[in-house]
């Protein structure tokens, strides 16, 4: 399960409108527990993605509409913000503008490199003619085989 504050939940939302068309992404901080996370930061982090892979004949590749690339970069950034705070890197977050929160194959192929562990969260926010709607959080498995969704709970307050 992933726990969030009202303010990391607004903070997804907000990032993922204002990079509308494109999709953003960024980085959870928070808290690890034997049964579930608790997100307490955000870490937003530039979508890199420059064409870094050819996708599909007659696909553009720059569109960063469908597709992100968290630079490894972002990533220590984020890692070391988390530690200042005495908080830990426990997942990252993007969004699919104008599409289901459900993860790409692409977003799973994307996904294996990233280590983190078995509990770190894939977190989708869905955005819609450019508001924000459905966030939902995944787990990868079986060695980056596949995703689990898990649930995802705003906490009553900012702790
Ligand atoms: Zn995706």
């Amino acid at each position: 399960m992933l726990r969030m504050t009202p303010d990391v939940a607004r903070a997804i939302a907000a990032h993922a409108e204002a990079t509308y068309p494109d999709e953003c992404v960024g980085l959870l901080l928070g808290r690890l527990a034997d049964d579930h996370k608790l997100a307490l930061a955000v870490h937003p982090a530039e979508n890199r993605w420059e064409g870094q892979m050819q996708l599909a004949a007659g696909d553009d590749p720059t569109s960063r509409r469908d597709r992100f690339y968290l630079d490894p970069r972002d990533y220590l950034r984020a890692e070391r913000a988390a530690g200042a705070q005495g908080i830990d890197v426990i997942g990252v977050y993007h969004s699919h503008p104008d599409d289901v929160a459900q993860p790409s194959e692409r977003d799973r192929i994307g996904a294996q490199g990233a280590g983190g562990g078995p509990h770190f969260a894939f977190a989708i926010q869905s955005v819609r003619q450019g508001v924000a709607a459905e966030l939902t959080s995944w787990l990868l498995l079986d060695n980056g085989a596949r995703f689990v969704q898990e649930q995802v709970e705003e906490i009553a307050d900012n702790r």
